[in-house]
């Protein structure tokens, strides 16, 4: 496993001709996992909207006028009934997210309860609640927390461009605390936010220079909503290229290959054919279920169906039981 790749290097690899990326992909995915397998998570946001960050493409941000309305923390028993109909559809792991900077004393303490419960279920915990202390971090741990996602989003030249109110370093921060108790990490971001060809790959080589790699690489193609920044202004008119998303797939497959790579927002626009393209390139977890948080997914019905065409199954736990007793 390599933790030294420059960006020049990751940029060279997104220039290869595309048969070789994907051959390459291919290689690298099935050295590592049974390609044919894919891990599902299912994701509930369980505290929607009226978040003060100014993250330009999320509609949760109290600062964008747009449709989602701003909701308060779902009751313990909404949220571990949602986790059963998630296990019984077939999800291995379950995330909860909620719109915060950072999570606050009260709210917090009802969270650990939420991920002891859904921990009871035999499920992984998988959860995104913004910034983390040390201790918050702990406590989570205590709790029985499998994963936190905290995602990089962006190059960290053009993060600047995306968010204002909480700098790179607080994020590489958060993962740090995140990694100092042991949990696992899923760290990705967004492509299509009007960023070149070099800041995918310098967003790529911050997520391939971690050392461990993020056990799960979300790669989320921009969804452009109503009122939000990106979907105003100039800056961000231009949509990216399918081919450049799926090559972005690739190089994550390619420099992070014992990851789990997942094709997360975006999918419901995806056809068939774009999502397959993924798989091959090495994408091998999705969310799946009706919400991405505040946007639209896939249902699970279309996934089924789309994964009988493939001969894809879901993978079991990808964790095994063992290990999660003793690094979770
Ligand atoms: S992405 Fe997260 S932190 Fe940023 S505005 Fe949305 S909910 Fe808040």
């Amino acid at each position: 496993m390599r933790y030294d790749w420059s960006v020049d290097e990751i940029e060279a690899l997104f220039a290869l001709p595309f048969n070789d990326l994907m051959f390459r992909a291919q290689q690298a995915h099935r050295a590592n996992f049974d390609a044919n397998e894919v891990q599902l998570s299912t994701l509930l946001s369980i505290k929607t909207g009226g978040c003060p960050e100014d993250c330009k493409y999320c509609p949760q941000s109290s600062r964008y006028n747009t449709d989602v309305e701003s909701e308060l923390l779902m009751k313990k028993a909404q949220v571990i009934a949602a986790a059963r109909v998630a296990k019984e559809k077939g999800a291995s792991r379950f995330c909860i997210g909620a719109a915060w900077r950072e999570p606050k004393a009260r709210a917090f303490d009802l969270v650990c309860d939420m991920i002891s419960e859904i921990k009871e279920m035999d499920m992984e915990a998988c959860a995104t609640l913004g910034m983390l202390t040390p201790d918050q971090a702990h406590k989570l741990k205590e709790a029985g927390l499998d994963y936190y996602n905290h995602n990089l989003d962006s190059d960290p030249d053009y993060y600047k461009e995306i968010i204002s109110t909480r700098t790179y370093d607080e994020r590489l921060d958060t993962l740090k605390n995140v990694r100092a108790e042991g949990m696992s990490i899923c760290c990705g971001g967004i492509v299509g936010m009007g960023e070149s060809r070099r800041h995918r790959a310098g967003l790529v080589a911050q997520l391939a220079r971690m050392n461990p790699h993020p056990e799960s690489v979300p790669i989320n193609m921009l969804v452009k909503v109503e009122g939000t920044p990106v979907a105003e202004d100039e800056q961000f008119a231009e949509t990216l290229d399918n081919f450049e998303f799926i090559r972005t797939i690739a190089v994550s497959r390619i420099t992070m290959p014992g990851s789990h790579v997942r094709l997360s927002a975006g999918r419901e626009e995806m056809s068939e054919e774009m999502q397959s393209l993924c798989f091959l390139a090495g994408a091998n977890s999705i969310f799946y279920g009706e919400k991405l948080l505040t946007t639209g997914n896939q249902d699970a019905e279309n996934d089924q169906k789309l994964f009988a065409k493939l001969g894809l199954r879901p993978m079991e736990s990808p964790v095994p039981s063992s290990r999660r007793m003793v690094n979770a």
